[in-house]
């Protein structure tokens, strides 16, 4: 049958088991969050333009080329969210929360919309989870915000991550930074690429996040932004890193790291998962944005945020999960030992307990490997001297626990163990 209509490119639906695997890190990261004094708000995710080319800065990628721009029919320019963090700030600016004590914390998730080229691990309409923080310049803040997002990735079973961390300055020290990049690029200009000659009349700091090869080649020698701090930023990020020792965090200082977007000041971070996971590997990012609020029109106002990609964290997910395996497998040389495996397996079986039996002549290894495979709880291994003896050797695969036993034992032992 052929399906007269299809999904457009690079917009997926979601479809079970896939949904249980959202559901599962949507709950996780709620109740997470929720711990840590964060409450749900629900933006909407078409916006004026403008509130955009605002934030994320007119010269980065996503608003000069990524975003579902339209004019609609009363003629204004409207756009498809492209990440969540301008909504939320428009939105707390809008309803006057800087009036409430702060911290203002907010969680939300939803789908986001991205012209891009649809690849491995990028889709145009994709979905995000994130937090922000308003009010509080403390690099405490920095670090609850961190520890939380860990928190999120360790509660959902997730291992194997890296946590990155840079600072990118403040409105008083970055502009010396933009200068010395510019003087660093002046003379290699020509062999820059074009997005990168226009970056650098714009936001010299973007030739910084450029993926074409030539342009990492050429700024291998780049002034680090870590060389221009003014004291107080340099003061803010060591007590950062002090909060994440205390804390015990594992984090790895990344002075070549910017982040995409503009409103971006002092701490940035990315948690990266296994290098398996598509065009980007960053599971979670964030940072502070310290001058976004007053840009919107409200009162000065210290904030970081986070976001996490829900396509990337239920992919590591179906990675690590492995599928519940069959309590008991019993593995057997022989045909008299197969026969005997199976009255056992029957008899458990009545009682509820799953078991998988390793059929069909293959070696004691080549069946141990598959129970180990399927996740197997425990090995019962049934061959001549067992039958001879009446005693079965047993190892529990979870624990390494092992020992003999009879038929009856054994039959007590794992029934409906789980
Ligand atoms: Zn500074
Ligand atoms: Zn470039």
């Amino acid at each position: 049958m052929k399906s007269r209509f299809t999904a457009l490119k690079g917009v997926a639906d979601v479809l079970p088991p896939e949904t249980g695997l959202w559901r599962k890190i949507l709950n996780t990261a709620g109740l997470v969050m929720s711990a840590y004094g964060y409450e749900e708000i629900i933006p909407p995710v078409i916006e004026q333009t403008e509130l955009f080319l605002r934030s994320i800065g007119d010269s980065s990628d996503i608003v000069s080329k990524e975003m579902y721009t339209f004019t609609d029919k009363g003629g204004r320019s409207v756009s498809l969210r492209p990440e969540g963090t301008a909504s939320i700030v428009r939105a707390y600016v809008e309803h006057n929360l800087p009036a409430r004590p702060a911290p203002q914390k907010f969680f939300y998730s939803g789908p986001m919309f991205r012209y891009e080229r649809p690849q491995k691990g990028r889709q145009r309409q994709f979905y995000q989870l994130g937090a922000e923080c308003f009010g509080i310049a403390d690099p405490a803040v920095d670090a609850e915000m961190i520890t939380m997002v860990m928190a999120i990735l360790g509660r959902l079973g997730l291992k194997g991550l890296s946590l990155e961390l840079n600072s990118i300055g403040c409105k008083q020290c970055r502009p010396a930074f933009r200068e010395r990049l510019r003087e660093f690029f002046t003379p290699r200009l020509s062999e820059l690429c074009p997005d990168c000659q226009r970056r650098y009349e714009q936001n010299p700091l973007r030739i910084l996040d450029c993926k074409v090869e030539r342009c990492g080649e050429i700024r291998k020698d780049a002034p680090l932004i870590s060389e221009t701090l003014c004291q107080d930023c340099r003061d803010h990020f060591a007590s950062l890193v002090g909060f994440l020792e205390a804390l015990g965090t594992p984090h790895v200082f990344n002075p070549h790291m910017v982040r995409g977007l503009d409103y971006y000041t002092r701490t940035v971070f990315e948690v990266k998962g296994d290098a398996g996971l598509g065009a980007q590997n960053a599971v979670a990012a964030g940072g502070r944005y310290d001058l976004l609020v007053s840009e919107f029109g409200g009162p000065e106002t210290p904030a970081i945020g986070f976001a996490a990609g829900m396509e990337r964290l239920a992919g590591l997910l179906r990675q690590e999960a492995a599928a519940p395996g069959p309590a008991l497998f019993i593995a057997s040389l022989g045909a008299e030992a197969a026969t005997e495996a199976l009255k056992l397996a029957t008899r458990l079986r009545d009682g509820g307990t799953r078991v998988e039996l390793g059929w069909g002549g293959f070696s004691l290894k080549s069946q141990l490997r598959r129970a180990d495979k399927i996740n197997a709880g425990s090995v019962v291994i049934i061959g001549e001297d067992e039958l001879k003896s009446g005693k079965f050797k047993w190892k529990n695969l979870k624990d390494g626990s092992s020992g003999e036993a009879g038929r009856e034992e054994i039959l007590k032992q794992f029934s409906r163990a789980e």
